[in-house]
């Protein structure tokens, strides 16, 4: 059953075992878990409940009703561009659908193997319809990126993608998926969770624990002017690497190490545009089927000083209202770049980040990423941009953009390390993508210097469970949605174990 504000005149109680706050990558696959070992499960969403009929494929308006903050949030340096959603779904109603497993080296960081979580991405790629994407999806801008990358002898692959054969290659994957085929937590996990019973709450926001004995036992929460409170036996944080520092920090809760909200990592996205003499259309299609895996794994020298790589080169998708935002300037010279939209191929960066920044919130609750691109981080972006363009100018483009506020343009392989030399990187200068959140809430065996242990309970609050990107202690290193939700899957099973 899903509750909306429109349905509701006063106040509510409910109770479950278990309640969810969130409904995305994290917060529908644990709905889904809980569900299925049989608990009773009341899930609180605060953006509105919206289908397929509403994902109208307009770029000027999906921006307001699916994004968090309209879409408009960025780092205090006004940089990096912080993307999440907010609605039934979270944020993969408007991702892309790239699904990887965590890299290996990855998990032994943060103290995992690849053995223990293989049964729990097993399972979540099935729930998700993980597959390799089929050569009719591969658009004419991915098609250029392997071209160029084969021509350089890189290492290139096919991105498994979480999708059914009903996708039309519309390309507005960013404003939800009018064709049910991007399998979200919308279309997958939560119908699954509320045909076993659970309860959703949208338009709902959660605003405190209930706590007694030092256990989590409920949580108060507001829909529309009505107050819900929900009592239960447990809770799972699940609002995201922004919605649950967000949510602890307003509550002035679980945070006795102080480290809410610190250890934001954004993989923040570097973009190049790339001028071809035939049309590319990089707006049409799945937006990345294919990446370029040679420079995933960063390479220091044996003092530890940055060498290169530290990114996933991928094809970018942009409609041109975002990209006229994104490619830089005004008049003349601005118009004359958009003239070219149609003929323009992108490139985009995840950007494996290792200098976090912090997430503060003011007295209303409004979020603050203080956050700058800086240290390895600018040099892992000069990599990735002269990397794109001799990717670029190899598959054949007859000028390449660096959106820097200098108008950075190369014709040449043998200008590019000049070129991006000189690229002005400074804060604001350049627009980066920022849409993976997290770490915000990090795991950790020492409760002073982490908010959640290795099983993702609060070391401050029994009973209380995180699941969602913000458990991760440093960036993933890759597109994050299937580490979460097979860490959610995990903690899924110690969620039971509490209760049984
Ligand atoms: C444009 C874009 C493209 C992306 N593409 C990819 C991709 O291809 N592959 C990939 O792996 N990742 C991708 N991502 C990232 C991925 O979608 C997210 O990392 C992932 O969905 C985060 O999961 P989560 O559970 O942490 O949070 P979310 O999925 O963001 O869910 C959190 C939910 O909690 C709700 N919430 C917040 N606060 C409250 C509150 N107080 N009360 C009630 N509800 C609350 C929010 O409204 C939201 O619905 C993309 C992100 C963006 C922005």
């Amino acid at each position: 059953m899903i509750i909306q504000a429109k349905d509701v005149t006063g106040d509510r109680r409910e109770e479950a075992d278990v309640v969810i706050i969130g409904s995305g990558a994290g917060g529908g696959t644990m709905a889904n878990e809980l569900t299925a070992a049989g608990l009773k499960v009341v899930i609180l969403e605060e953006g509105k409940y919206q289908t397929r009929e509403d994902f109208h494929q307009r770029e000027d308006k999906a921006f307001s009703r699916i994004y968090g903050g309209r879409g408009l949030e960025s780092s205090e340096d006004t940089s990096v561009n912080v993307l999440y959603g907010k609605l039934v779904g979270g944020t993969t109603v408007l991702y892309w659908g790239d699904s990887y497993r965590t890299p290996p080296e990855r998990l032994a960081k943060w103290g995992f193997d690849e053995a223990t979580m293989a049964p729990f991405f097993d399972h979540v790629e099935k729930l998700v319809n993980v597959q390799l994407p089929g050569d009719r999806l591969v658009n004419e801008n991915n098609r250029l990126l392997v071209e160029g990358a084969r021509k350089l002898g890189w290492k290139v692959e096919k991105i498994p993608g979480a999708r059914t054969e009903a996708c039309t290659n519309s390309g507005h994957c960013l404003q939800g998926c009018s064709y049910d085929a991007k399998q979200s937590q919308l279309v997958t996990n939560i119908p699954r969770a509320l045909s076993r019973g659970a309860v959703l709450y949208a338009d709902c926001r959660a605003r405190k624990l209930i706590v007694e004995n030092g256990r989590a036992v409920g949580v108060e929460a507001t829909i529309g002017s009505a107050k819900l409170t929900v009592r239960s036996k447990a809770v799972v944080l699940s609002a995201g690497g922004v919605g649950t520092p967000r949510f602890l920090l307003s509550a002035g809760q679980a945070n006795s190490s102080g480290m809410v909200g610190k250890n934001l990592y954004l993989n923040p996205g570097p973009m190049t545009f790339s001028a071809f003499p035939e049309a590319v259309r990089m707006w049409h299609g799945v937006p990345a089927t294919w990446a370029v895996e040679e420079f995933r794994k960063t390479v220091y020298d044996p003092q530890g000083r940055y060498v290169r790589g530290g990114y996933l080169l991928m094809a970018n998708n942009l409609q041109p209202g975002t990209a006229g935002c994104v490619i830089p300037g005004f008049g003349a010279k601005h118009r004359a770049w958009m003239a070219r939209f149609e003929h323009l191929a992108g490139t985009y960066a995840i950007l494996d980040d290792e200098n976090p920044g912090e997430l503060t919130v003011d007295a209303a609750g409004k979020p603050a990423f203080n956050y700058t691109v800086r240290g390895n981080d600018v040099l892992k972006c000069r990599d990735f941009l002269a990397n794109s363009a001799r990717l670029m100018l190899a598959a054949g483009a007859e000028e390449v953009l660096i959106p820097d506020s200098r108008f950075t343009t190369i014709r040449k392989a043998s200008e590019v390390d000049a070129k991006i030399a000189e690229a002005d990187l400074s804060p604001g200068s350049m627009v980066f993508g920022g849409p993976h959140p997290l770490g915000t809430c990090r795991m950790g065996e020492d409760a002073k210097t982490s908010v959640v242990d290795m099983r993702c309970e609060s070391h401050d609050l029994k009973g209380l469970f995180v699941a969602d990107g913000s458990i991760f202690p440093t960036s993933v290193g890759v597109d994050p949605s299937l580490s979460i939700m097979a860490f959610a899957a995990r903690t899924a099973t110690y969620v039971v174990a509490s209760l049984t």
